[in-house]
């Protein structure tokens, strides 16, 4: 699948439930108000939807949500999908997890073709742990990474730079990161939907100051590691882990994206940045053959839009999207 601007699209990041176990601050209300079930699309619907894509040219897949290891029998669609692995189809089955679930599901994951998992934290303190996530268990989540570890994948941690909330820790983290053997990249703020309350402009740190900062203690190299998703890498002389840069709003990456996303509603987003969507649900329920759902998909990638829009200062303090980051999953 090409797009109009010569972008091969062979990446789809698919949200399996818009449900989570955490309220981070950041990313949703407190008091969510989430899907009718009716409206979501089965497991089974997720496989042919996954598979559809596979067909057409994808060749990653990433599981995402809101939590997708909360999603009950979210098992079942690992296993299946791994066999594009076996096939050769698929290059990689990966996923975006808070980490929670982990101790339960890691070597299962890496049974299912498993090899690599981002793990959102933000923190290494315990306190600022709850503040963030206003739910989330920190041992629960160390214990997870743990387990991750110990099944052999690899482990890349995410965490939002949130001005002055972890802005103090990041030596540290990149410290404990490499200790850990684990990658870890930070990521910029976006104005994604409601958030009740919270001030975006408040928790908007721009990550050219963070790499500034780090570059003060830390060695940085530049880096050609690609991953195949938005970040940006440098490795760390002194601890040898890889650390990446996410940076939608300094840095606009959007010239060299790869990706679309699905809801799980069936909605097909080109841009985590931009409204525009196509409804893939209404094709898979119309028809047991797949041949009206790969029409509507070629027809949406034929769409895809240049680039998303996001501004973050006084002046646009309304979120660019009106969706959560929890819908199309980060
Ligand atoms: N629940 C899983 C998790 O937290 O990893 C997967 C879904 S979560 C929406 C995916 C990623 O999006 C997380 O790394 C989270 O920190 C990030 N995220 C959520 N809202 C964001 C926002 N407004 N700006 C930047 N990143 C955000
Ligand atoms: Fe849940 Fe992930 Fe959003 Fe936090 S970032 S509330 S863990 S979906």
């Amino acid at each position: 699948m090409i797009d109009p601007f010569g972008r091969s699209i062979e990446y789809l990041r698919v949200s399996v439930t818009d449900r989570c176990d955490f309220r981070c601050v950041y990313c949703m209300a407190e008091d969510m108000t989430f899907l009718p079930k009716k409206e979501i699309l089965s497991l089974e619907e997720l496989d042919r939807l996954c598979t559809a894509f596979v067909n057409l040219g994808v060749k990653k897949l990433r599981m995402t949500g809101g939590e997708p290891l909360v999603r009950r029998n979210i098992m079942w669609l690992f296993r299946r999908l791994g066999r594009h692995l076996e096939s050769g189809a698929l290059e990689e089955l990966t996923l975006t997890t808070n980490g929670s679930q982990l101790s339960r599901f890691a070597s299962e994951l890496y049974d299912c073709g498993v090899r690599r998992v981002n793990v959102s934290l933000d923190t290494l303190n315990p306190d600022k742990f709850v503040a963030i996530t206003r739910w989330g268990k920190y041992d629960k989540v160390m214990e997870g990474l743990q387990a991750a570890k110990d099944a052999g994948l690899k482990v890349k941690l995410n965490a939002v730079a949130l001005k002055g909330v972890n802005d103090d820790e990041f030596d540290h983290m990149v410290e404990w990161c490499g200790e850990q053997g684990f990658d870890l990249t930070f990521i910029e703020v976006m104005p994604m939907g409601d958030i009740g309350g919270e001030d975006r402009v408040d928790q908007y740190l721009p990550l050219s100051l963070v790499r500034s900062k780090l570059a003060e203690k830390w060695t940085l190299e530049e880096s050609d590691h690609r991953t195949g998703g938005p970040a940006r890498y440098m490795t760390v002389k002194e601890t040898g882990g890889r650390l990446g840069f996410i940076t939608p709003l300094t840095h606009n990456f959007c010239e060299s994206c790869n990706r679309v996303r699905v809801t799980c509603t069936g909605m097909l987003y080109m841009c985590l940045g931009q409204d525009d969507d196509a409804d893939l649900r209404e094709p898979l329920r119309a028809s047991d053959d797949d041949a009206l759902l790969e029409d509507k998909i070629r027809a949406a990638i034929a769409r895809k839009p240049k680039g998303h829009d996001f501004v973050i200062d006084r002046r646009h303090n309304q979120p660019a999207v009106a969706r959560h980051m929890s819908v199309t999953g980060g």
